[in-house]
């Protein structure tokens, strides 16, 4: 057994461990998705968000659409398993989300690449937020398939060559010449980069990965040659981003990782109106590591909503065979002390009055609705 595996056996049997005795550490979490839940919308034409766990999200204008991670294998994951695209869940949880090919208005042939950004139609870019199993795994697969562009860094490169050689050929509609991927980031100096895609800005912020004992094991670069199936730290962290969407004067931002983020608040003087919120292993912080980053968001952010996302039971499949697409449920993590986060994000949304809601599930709704001026 590899020495980085004998040294995470300690940590995740200790974290099991204190799930048994935090047997109601998600009661509370779990009904508020019940009762906060924000309405589906059928209005598909300004800017519409759709989620399918841990930090999935579609963002469409009617037109352009833009995708975070697009990880829908949601594979078993355990010390002693390898893990692979599956690329059943692949093809179904695109169409349940209702990704579209990429064309380029008026010059149908043109890849996505060299396509002007207003004329984007269909799926035009998809950014893993970091290089982990769970948000990187299918990203390159779901890019080769929609003709969208892939933006990560060198080790979501390396994880798109395993996954090209992994399918082989049986992935009849991915066509992996016809895009070639783009950087993050122009240097390993930029912490910060903008970009359009249809009618909506895209910034990329440079941010630290969540840290955590655990963490230290998926940090670091892909080997170059890294191939698929691999082990659950097999698949390393690379550069970790989080992304805010612009659409006029909205200001979506999504986070779906991080330490301390409040510092790339105050460094970049961030503004978003709703922040999709990473939460996964927030819970084990202490309570003034929370108030700092949910006031940072709430202050001076300006956040009026705050929607947590990276919360859900990830190994639980979606998609597929023997799945209802129409009626798709999250489980709340065991582990994850959810009800801990929860009640700190209610003080904190309370104190600038702002509010705590939850994205349907599939479904496209608007993370604006109710606090638009
Ligand atoms: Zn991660």
């Amino acid at each position: 057994m590899p020495r980085i595996l004998k040294r995470a056996i300690p940590c995740l049997l200790a974290l099991a461990g204190l799930a048994l005795v935090l047997p109601s550490c998600s009661n509370e979490f779990r009904k508020r998705v019940e009762t906060d839940t924000l309405p589906v919308t059928e209005d598909k034409e300004r800017f519409t968000v759709k989620f399918s766990g841990v930090s999935t999200i579609l963002v469409d204008d009617g037109r352009t659409q833009v995708l975070i991670d697009g990880y829908f294998s949601r594979v078993h994951r355990s010390l002693f398993n390898t893990m692979a695209p599956d690329l059943e869940q692949i093809v179904a949880g695109s169409d349940a989300l209702g990704i579209r090919d990429f064309e380029c208005i008026n010059a149908v042939a043109e890849p996505a690449n060299t396509c002007a950004s207003r004329q984007y139609s269909g799926l035009s870019v998809i950014i893993p937020a970091h290089g982990h199993y769970d948000h990187a795994m299918d990203s390159a697969i779901v890019a080769a398939r929609h003709g969208a562009i892939l933006l990560a860094d060198e080790s979501g490169r390396d994880l798109r060559a395993a996954a090209r050689t992994f399918v082989g050929d049986n992935c009849d509609d991915c066509d992996w010449d016809r895009v070639a991927p783009s950087e993050y980031f122009d240097s390993g100096a930029q912490n910060a980069r903008s970009f359009g895609a249809g009618s909506f800005k895209i910034t990329l912020y440079r941010t630290e990965h969540f840290c955590s004992f655990i963490t230290e094991f998926g940090a670091g670069n892909n080997p170059e040659d890294i191939v698929l199936p691999t082990s659950l730290f097999g698949m390393k962290e690379g550069v970790a981003v989080s992304i805010l969407v612009e659409q006029g004067d909205k200001g979506l931002l999504i986070v779906p990782s991080s330490n301390a983020f409040e510092t790339v608040v105050a460094e970049h003087g961030i503004k978003a109106d709703v922040v999709m919120m990473g939460i996964g292993g927030n819970g084990w912080k202490s309570k003034s590591y929370l108030e700092n980053v949910f006031t940072s968001l709430a202050e001076e952010a300006g956040a009026k909503r705050i929607i947590p996302i990276h919360w859900d039971k990830d190994s639980t499949k979606l998609f597929g065979e023997g799945h209802d697409s129409q009626n798709v449920q999250l489980e709340p993590s065991a582990i994850m002390r959810l009800d801990r986060t929860l009640a700190v994000m209610d003080s904190v949304t309370q104190e600038f009055a702002a509010d705590v809601g939850f994205a349907p599930v599939i479904d496209a709704f608007d993370p604006f609705a109710g606090i638009d001026s």
